[in-house]
């Protein structure tokens, strides 16, 4: 299972697959990802190898220079397409690694007030939740923020909004989680592996850091949303 995630000056959908590729080695039932274009949020997603999303994206291209992608190892629900990700809500997309333990109580809470889910994921429950904060008048970042702060468990998460094309929030707890750092061109990979090919210069976010990115950079924050600047590293991987 993997996550990456693109702010770049070319088309994102081709350096999402190329980048789940690089995550192939660590397992996966399905696969999917979303992009912002000329402000709009959508997604493509596929049961199976990368090939059949690549296909899927042959017939049915996905444009735009923003994008999240996600390689699944399914916990909560089946490898179908509706519990692929990314998950979308509203105006908000997320890609998910991990396990949310307190997801039931989340998202009867979120049901109760008619958020109701279409799939079967933990994942599913957090796009929900931050789509609640959203019509409840907060801002993309106030909104992941608080979102954050409800979830109980273990993760790698990735936002992107729609609207929103320099913007992405990424979240690590218990699951490892590197930024890339490229030339007016950000990045988010599970590894530093999956992002080689686009660049050499890696933030790695400590346990329970947050950032909000943009092509400008990465401001990180750490759980109790204090500015947590981390160092930029050089890695040494083979492109
Ligand atoms: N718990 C999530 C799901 O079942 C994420 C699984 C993963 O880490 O890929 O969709």
């Amino acid at each position: 299972c993997g996550i990456v995630g693109v702010l770049g000056n070319h088309e994102a959908a081709p350096l999402l697959v190329e980048a789940l590729k690089r995550l192939e080695y660590r397992g996966y039932d399905s696969a999917g990802i979303a992009t912002v274009n000329a402000g709009k949020l959508d997604r493509r997603r596929a049961v199976g190898k990368l090939v059949n999303l690549s296909d899927l994206l042959v017939h049915n291209p996905l444009a735009g220079k923003s994008g999240i992608g996600h390689t699944r190892w399914a916990t909560h629900g089946a490898a179908t397409v509706t519990n692929a990700h990314p998950h979308k809500a509203g105006p908000v997309a997320v890609v998910h690694n991990g396990i949310i333990e307190n997801f039931r109580d989340l998202r009867a809470d979120l049901a109760a007030s008619g958020y109701a889910q279409e799939s079967q994921t933990d994942t599913e429950t957090i796009a929900l939740l931050a789509q609640r904060f959203i019509d409840s008048g907060m801002t993309p970042i106030e909104a992941a923020r608080a979102t954050l702060h409800r979830l109980h468990g273990a993760f790698a998460l990735c936002f992107l909004f729609d609207g929103y094309d320099d913007l992405m929030i990424a979240a690590r707890k218990g699951s490892p989680l590197a930024i890339g750092h490229g030339a007016g061109e950000m990045f988010v990979g599970s590894d530093a592996i999956a992002l080689a090919p686009m660049t050499d210069r890696i933030t790695y976010l400590e346990e329970g850091d947050w950032a909000v990115i943009t092509r400008k950079g990465a401001e990180i924050f750490d759980q109790a949303d204090r500015p947590a600047p981390r160092p930029e590293t050089r890695i040494q991987i083979a492109a």
